[in-house]
């Protein structure tokens, strides 16, 4: 376990973004962790590869942990399947790598999205018609009170669109420590998303990568150019569409889903014009209408007001509330 003391947690985001650790912690020790946080009696925060998180520029009276547990492990492997227990602290693109050269499909339409392989599990990460929760069989996680670690299985995670019980009732709970997923080696391409249609039939994993890999360059979710955490806004799952005021170019991008509706959160933010629209260095993304990037040295109370600013302006306008998807701490 390395402790540091007053780090600087900005260029560890992606929004590049926050203020000062009390504590920065780096371990794979995850009980003398809670020890260390209970001794200086402050509450522990996970920082993963930050790229799902807004952080305030004060000092963090907190205990910030940031896991070094990466490898994976073939737990049992047979002509259809491969179980495999992989990291928290995996970067999840290195990892999705790994599996499309190995021939374990699953991962593939997630390519490029940054953070850690925790991310998969902590807000169920999905992309094009794909979503995390399909190929996690259990959490490892580590109980900060108990101090014990528990294996969660999956139809215990509470999984839905960007929810788990990690980002939900047991936020701050858990340390994830480790995932184990199945993962399937006869070939199963999902090219049912929109964009991912008809670009070609019976594609390769290294195929649907690459194409996904070159849609997601082209829309600013290239987190090497721009600082973002990629959507900032939720699409909105509703059961009725008649109470909210909807033009008819939304009403066209909305989605059926099992239970009701999924209405675009950038579909909602473009019709009104807000594409553009900055406080201070704080813009929605002039491509992708669903983003907040910093053009350079934007703050969390920017990026806070811009994103209130366009909650309110969105919900006085059609009624739908729209609601955050990254952590604003
Ligand atoms: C350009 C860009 C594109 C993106 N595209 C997508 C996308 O298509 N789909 C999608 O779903 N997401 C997307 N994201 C969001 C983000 O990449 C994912 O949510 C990612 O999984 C977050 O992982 P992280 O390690 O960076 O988490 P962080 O940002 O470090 O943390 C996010 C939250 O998880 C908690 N956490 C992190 N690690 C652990 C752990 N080990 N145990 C317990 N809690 C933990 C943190 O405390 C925090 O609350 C995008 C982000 C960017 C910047």
């Amino acid at each position: 376990m390395k402790v540091s003391e007053r780090v600087e947690l900005k260029d560890k985001t992606t929004l590049k973004v926050g203020g000062i650790a009390q504590y920065f912690v780096e371990t794979n020790d995850l009980q003398a962790t809670a020890s260390f946080a209970k001794e200086k009696n402050l509450p522990i925060f996970v920082l993963g590869g930050g790229s799902n998180i807004v952080l305030p520029e004060r000092v963090l009276d907190m205990v910030v942990v940031q896991l070094d547990v990466k490898g994976s492990e073939v737990l049992k492997e047979d002509e259809e399947s491969v179980t495999i227990s992989v990291g928290a602290a995996e970067n999840l693109d290195s990892f999705i790598q790994e599996t499309v050269e190995k021939g374990y499909w699953g991962l593939e339409n997630l390519s490029l999205i940054p953070g850690t392989v925790a991310g998969l599990a902590i807000q169920n990460v999905g992309a094009y018609g794909v979503e995390a929760s399909s190929y996690i069989k259990s959490v490892n996680a580590f109980n900060i009170e108990t101090e014990m670690y528990e294996r969660i299985l999956c139809e215990d995670c509470g999984f839905g669109y960007r929810r788990s019980i990690f980002n939900t009732d047991k936020k701050g709970k858990y340390i994830v420590h480790s995932l184990t997923l199945e993962l399937s080696k006869k070939p199963k391409p999902i090219t049912k998303y929109r964009s991912l249609k008809n670009f070609k039939d019976n594609p390769t994993q290294k195929e649907i990568r690459e194409k996904v890999i070159e849609i997601r360059k082209g829309k600013d979710l290239d987190p090497e150019n721009i600082w973002s955490v990629g959507s900032f806004f939720k699409n909105v799952e509703v059961d009725d569409l008649e109470k909210y005021n909807l033009s008819e170019k939304v009403k066209k991008s909305v989605f059926k889903t099992e239970d009701g509706f999924k209405i675009p959160g950038a579909a909602l933010i473009d019709d009104l014009g807000l594409k553009g629209l900055c406080v201070g260095d704080a813009c929605i993304s002039e491509t992708q209408a669903n983003m907040i990037v910093n053009k350079g040295e934007a703050t969390a109370s920017q990026i806070q007001e811009l994103f209130e600013k366009v909650q309110k302006k969105v919900e006085s306008e059609t009624g739908v509330r729209l609601t955050n998807e990254p952590e604003i701490l």
